[in-house]
């Protein structure tokens, strides 16, 4: 069955069931919440306002981590809060990379001093990140002679440095992470449907959730769906379905906005991490190998749901200026090949603090009067944990006896034991290069072959859809038919990755992407144009914010 025709087939059906339960939001938060309630038996519907993981879940900085900055406030404060934020998500993170390795590894980050004492501290508080961790340690931190620091950082400016430390933590791709929840929950007898925004809600007598009234944003059509309980886990905008549950209920979010800015990997060739451990506003930020590029973030500034995320001007020279303070080349905004924006959820504290200061935990709030279940805050390493916690409280509001969560040793779609070699085995089965089979192996692990299968009935899948990136025509063909991917923006940024590390390839690859949605979803005639036209003009938006000052950063 074609995808459209899937598409319009499972807003039939879905209408005429009543779920267990309905989890609102298709980021990580949400995504966990679904597939864990569904392996512990509830039927269960996902219904994402927008793409699946399109807000803050692709925005991240793709680190799986305990969070150091969070250690070191536990220390310096003596907080038990950050202290168990830690703990928790060492935890989290062994059992992340377990899950899924194909997209999430361990990663060395290595912190360059240029004093002693910055260099004891430092030990002395990796040695504590280390024991927290215990038995999930990755691999255990070390003291780096200058020598060292420079062969694993070869960009980094030796002026001044006596050395450094290293310590492990986790990289992942966190927007095909989101997708392979996803595949999981689907795969697990789960329905998750996309562009199906929840506009309000209808209520018992007594006030209780009884159905979520969606809007389908692609034609506009208002559906219903009844389920005996709800989970809000809409992220940033959690506040506004709590709203629309009981009108009386207080704002518990505040945001702050965190940008990130991509290099050409020319500028910071290593397999390495950098952090820069102090900025003059008492940030870090991470200078990051991501996907043959570079990675620089993130700021972290209050901010308002209504702000329209594109980078600021602003944002952009900081994080540059941090990036040349420590590199031999410095880099401008003219290197800059994306950029991008991500809001983060965080839990209110009752004293106002500044955001960099709120812990990144998370609460579970059920609203008595309309049983509303709502996951606030939390990070993505911590995902997992959130919709334990969760579903707990699900099964509690439907008086359903605990049962065990099965989420922790569950490998994700993709996860299943592929040999080492599988790459190899591929590149002889469908004569690609190593290049090609490493890359869909990377993104797809056991699934790869699906996706080159797609090449035995038309081999000019196999072609790349770029020039100078490993992306094949069969990637954007399986993101349409198998991946629910309905836009441009939904095959160029979610499932291919290339908007996130390089606008203007994006905005060549648009219209031979909108050739294919044309084609696999019967769009009406001139819709192909409409799109790449709104596509392109997005992208260049954004350049435009890249581009707009005058002033080269760091000069
Ligand atoms: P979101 O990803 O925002 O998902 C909420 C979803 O709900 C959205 O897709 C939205 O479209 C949907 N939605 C909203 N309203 C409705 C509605 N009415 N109906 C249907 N759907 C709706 N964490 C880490 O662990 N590691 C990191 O390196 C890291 N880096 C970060 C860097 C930045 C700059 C930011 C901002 C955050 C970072 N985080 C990191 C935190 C992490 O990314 C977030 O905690 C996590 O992604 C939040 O996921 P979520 O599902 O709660 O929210």
């Amino acid at each position: 069955m074609r995808a459209q025709e899937r598409r319009e087939q499972a807003l039939v059906e879905l209408q005429a069931r009543r779920f267990d339960l309905c989890v609102i939001g298709g980021g990580a938060t949400g995504s966990g919440c679904a597939l864990d309630a569904q392996t512990r038996g509830l039927n269960t519907v996902l219904l994402e306002g927008n793409d699946f993981a399109s807000a803050t879940s692709s925005a991240s900085t793709k680190l799986v981590h305990g969070g150091v900055r969070y250690l070191q406030k536990a220390i310096a404060e003596l907080d038990m809060g950050q202290y168990h934020v830690v703990r928790r998500a060492l935890k989290e993170r062994a059992c992340m990379i377990a899950n899924a390795p194909y997209l999430a590894r361990p990663i060395e980050i290595a912190i360059p001093c240029h004093r002693w004492i910055d260099l004891i501290y430092y030990m002395t508080g990796l040695k504590i990140y280390d024991l927290l961790a215990g038995k999930h340690k990755l691999f255990p931190c070390q003291v780096l002679s200058a020598r060292r620091l420079i062969e694993a950082l070869p960009a980094v400016d030796t002026k001044q440095l006596i050395g450094g430390m290293a310590f492990a933590d986790g990289q992942f791709d966190d927007a095909r992470y989101n997708l392979a929840l996803i595949e999981t929950f689907v795969e697990a007898g789960g329905t998750a449907l996309n562009y199906a925004k929840v506009v309000s809600f209808e209520k018992s007598f007594e006030k209780k959730l009884v159905a979520a009234i969606c809007q389908d944003q692609l034609t506009g059509r208002r559906f219903q769906i009844e389920a005996r309980c709800f989970i809000n886990a809409t992220g940033p905008h959690a506040d506004e379905l709590r709203t629309a549950a009981s009108s009386n209920a207080p704002s518990r979010l505040e945001v702050s906005r965190g940008t990130h800015i991509v290099l050409p990997q020319r500028f910071f060739p290593s397999d390495t991490a950098l952090l820069v451990p102090k900025t003059q506003d008492d940030r870090i930020i991470f200078i990051i190998p991501w996907s043959n590029h570079v990675l620089v973030g993130t700021t972290d500034d209050e901010s308002a749901l209504q702000d329209d995320l594109l980078p600021k001007a602003s944002e952009i020279d900081y994080l540059l200026h941090y990036f040349n303070r420590y590199v031999t080349t410095s880099a401008t905004r003219a290197d800059v090949l994306s950029a991008f924006v991500g809001l983060r959820p965080l839990v209110k504290k009752k004293a106002k603090t500044s955001s960099k200061d709120i812990i990144r935990d998370h609460e579970i709030e059920i609203d008595e009067q309309s049983g509303l279940i709502s996951v606030l805050g939390g990070k993505w390493t911590t995902y997992r944990a959130m919709a334990e916690h969760a579903v707990n409280a699900v099964q509690a509001s439907l008086h359903l006896p605990r049962s065990s969560c099965l989420t922790y040793n569950l490998k994700l779609a993709g996860a299943e034991e592929p040999t080492s070699d599988y790459w190899q085995t591929l590149m002889a089965r469908f004569r690609v290069s190593e290049l090609t089979s490493k890359h869909l192996v990377d993104k797809f692990g056991a699934r790869a072959e699906k996706v080159l299968e797609l090449g035995n009935l038309d081999t000019s899948l196999l072609q790349p859809l770029l020039d100078d990136y490993p992306f094949l025509h069969a990637e954007v063909v399986y993101a349409i038919r198998h991946e629910m991917a309905l836009s441009i923006d939904d095959v160029l940024a979610r499932r291919i990755g290339v908007e996130f590390v390089d606008l203007r390839a994006a905005s060549r690859a648009a219209a031979t992407v909108a050739k294919r949605l044309g084609c696999e979803l019967d769009w009406p005639e001139g819709e192909e144009y409409r799109a790449v036209e709104t596509y392109r003009e997005k992208i260049e938006t954004r350049l435009r914010c890249v581009d707009s000052a005058l002033q080269v950063a760091g000069q």
